[in-house]
C-alpha cells in the first residue's frame, strides 16, 4: 500500500464542481488501496479577496490578524472537500495545519516550518481516511496561528510528503506541468519533462509562480521527489527531481518574468564603510527580502555618495520606505525613489555553467526589441534583468523564443 500527497490549488477547487472533481481523482487513488493524504489551497480567489478586506478597514493590518484572517480561506475548502468525499461514501476528515501537527516559527505572513508531528493524519489514515490538511498554515509552539507565504499549500504538501515519507507527491495545477516559460504569457513555451531542482527553485524565485520557490527549497533539502501535472486531465506532468548528467545539456531551461517586483533607489547615500550593512540590516530586521543591488559609482568630491538600488516583492515597498524614512537622519542620504513599474526577466539553465555568451545573445535580444536595461544580475545557472513593465511582456516573448522555439 503506498502513501500519496496530493496536493490541489485554489484554480482546482474554484467552485463545487470543481471540489467534486478533486473529490473523484482522490477516489481513483483511493480505489487501488493508497492511503490518500490531501493538501488544499483556498478556492480561487478566496485570499485575494480577504486580504482587499482587511486592507480596506487598515492599509498596513496586523500581521498576526492578517495569519488568522487567511487561514480561513483552506480552513473552508478542506471541509468541503471532506464533505464532497463523504458524500460518495469514502470515509474522510479534515485537519487545520495546526491539527496536522505542523509547528512554525512566529514570523507572521512567511513562516517556517520548525517541525511536524502527525501524529493525528496517521491516526486518521489507519482508521481508513482521506485525511485532508488544509494547505499555507501551522502554528506556533505559543498556539499562534501562521501562514507560510503566498503559494504556501506547495511548502504544505512538500513539507508532509518529507515528514510522512510519502511515496509519491504530485502538485495538481491548472495546467499540465512546468512549462519552458508560463504558457499563458507566451503560447510556443513547453512542457518539460523533467526539471531539476535548482532550476526549479530558480524559475519559481524568479516568478514562475507554478510552485512556490521555498517548497522546492524544502524538496530540494530533503529531497522530495514530487510531479506537477494537472487536475483536469492525465496528461504526464513534470517530474522535479535532482539533477542528472543529461539536463547539462540543455543550455537553458526556461524563462519566467516576474510582475510583482518593485525597485527602490536611495539616491545621495554617503560613500562611507558601513552605509549598505546598516541599510540592509534594517531591512532585513523588518522581514524584507531583498533581491538584486546595484550601487553605482561615487560622485561628488567633496562629500562624495552613490545611489544605492535594490529590488524587492512589491507587497514590501510600502513598509521598505518606512523603514528608509525612518533612518534618513541616521544615515543622512538625500531621497528615496520607488518604482512599482517594474519587472524582472530571468533566464535559467544548469548548460549555462559550462556555455558562454549567453548573457550577450539576451542583451542582442532586448537591445533588437527596443528594451532597455535597468539592473542586471547573473548567477552560475541564471541571467535576470530589471526591465520597464510596460514592454516586459514582449520581452519574456522575444527572450524565449530567441532560447527555447
Ligand atoms: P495553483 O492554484 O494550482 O497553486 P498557481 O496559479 O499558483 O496554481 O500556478 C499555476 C500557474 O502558474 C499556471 O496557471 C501558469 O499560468 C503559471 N505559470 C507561471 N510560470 C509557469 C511555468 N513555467 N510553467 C507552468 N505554469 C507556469
Ligand atoms: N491560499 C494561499 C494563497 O493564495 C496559499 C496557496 O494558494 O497556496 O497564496
Ligand atoms: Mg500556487
Amino acid at each position: 500500500m503506498a502513501l500519496i500527497v496530493q496536493k490541489f490549488g485554489g484554480s482546482s477547487v474554484a467552485d463545487i464542481d470543481r471540489i467534486r472533481n478533486v473529490a473523484n481523482r482522490v477516489v481513483e487513488y483511493r480505489h487501488r488501496g493508497d492511503q490518500v493524504v490531501v493538501v488544499v489551497s483556498a478556492m480561487k480567489g478566496v485570499t485575494d479577496n480577504l486580504i482587499d478586506m482587511a486592507k480596506s478597514l487598515m492599509p498596513v493590518p496586523s500581521e498576526r490578524e492578517m495569519d488568522m484572517l487567511l487561514a480561513t480561506g483552506e480552513q473552508t475548502t478542506i471541509a468541503l472537500l471532506a464533505i464532497a468525499l463523504q458524500s460518495m461514501d469514502i470515509p474522510a476528515a479534515s485537519l487545520t495545519g495546526a491539527q496536522a501537527g505542523i509547528v512554525t516559527d512566529g514570523v507572521h505572513s512567511k513562516a517556517k516550518i520548525r517541525n511536524i508531528t502527525p501524529k493525528k493524519i496517521h491516526a486518521l489514515l489507519d482508521a481508513g481516511n482521506v485525511t485532508i490538511v488544509a494547505g499555507f498554515q501551522g502554528e506556533t509552539s505559543e498556539g499562534h496561528i501562521t501562514t507560510l507565504g503566498r503559494g504556501g499549500s506547495d511548502l504544505t504538501a512538500i513539507a508532509l510528503a518529507s515528514a510522512l515519507k510519502a511515496d509519491l507527491c504530485q502538485i495538481f495545477t491548472d495546467v499540465d506541468g512546468v512549462y519552458t516559460c508560463d504558457p499563458r504569457l507566451v503560447p510556443t513555451a513547453k512542457k518539460l519533462e523533467e526539471v531539476s531542482y535548482d532550476e526549479m527553485l530558480e524559475l519559481a524565485s524568479l516568478g514562475a509562480r507554478v510552485m512556490q520557490s521555498r517548497s522546492v527549497e524544502f524538496a530540494k533539502k530533503f529531497g522530495v521527489i514530487f510531479e506537477v501535472r494537472s487536475s483536469l486531465n492525465d496528461n504526464p506532468g513534470t517530474l522535479v527531481k535532482e539533477e542528472t548528467q543529461s539536463m547539462e545539456d540543455v543550455v537553458i531551461r526556461g524563462v519566467s518574468l516576474d510582475k510583482n517586483q518593485a525597485k527602490v533607489t536611495l539616491i545621495g547615500v554617503p560613500d562611507e564603510p558601513g552605509m549598505a550593512a546598516r541599510v540592509f540590516q534594517q531591512l532585513a530586521g523588518s522581514a524584507i527580502n531583498v533581491d538584486m543591488i546595484v550601487q553605482n559609482v561615487s560622485h561628488g568630491t567633496d562629500t562624495p555618495s552613490t545611489d544605492l538600488s535594490f529590488t524587492l516583492d512589491k507587497p514590501d515597498m510600502a513598509k521598505a520606505q518606512n523603514v528608509l524614512e525612518g533612518m534618513r537622519g541616521e544615515i543622512g542620504f538625500a531621497d528615496v525613489l520607488a518604482d512599482e513599474n517594474i519587472g524582472k526577466l530571468s533566464i535559467v539553465g544548469v548548460g549555462m555553467r559550462s556555455h558562454s555568451g549567453i548573457a550577450a545573445k539576451v542583451f542582442e535580444v532586448l537591445a533588437a526589441a527596443g528594451v532597455n536595461i535597468q539592473m542586471i544580475s547573473t548567477s552560475e545557472i541564471k541571467i535576470s534583468v530589471v526591465i520597464a513593465i510596460e514592454k516586459a511582456e514582449e520581452a519574456t516573448r522575444a527572450v524565449h523564443d530567441a532560447f527555447l522555439s
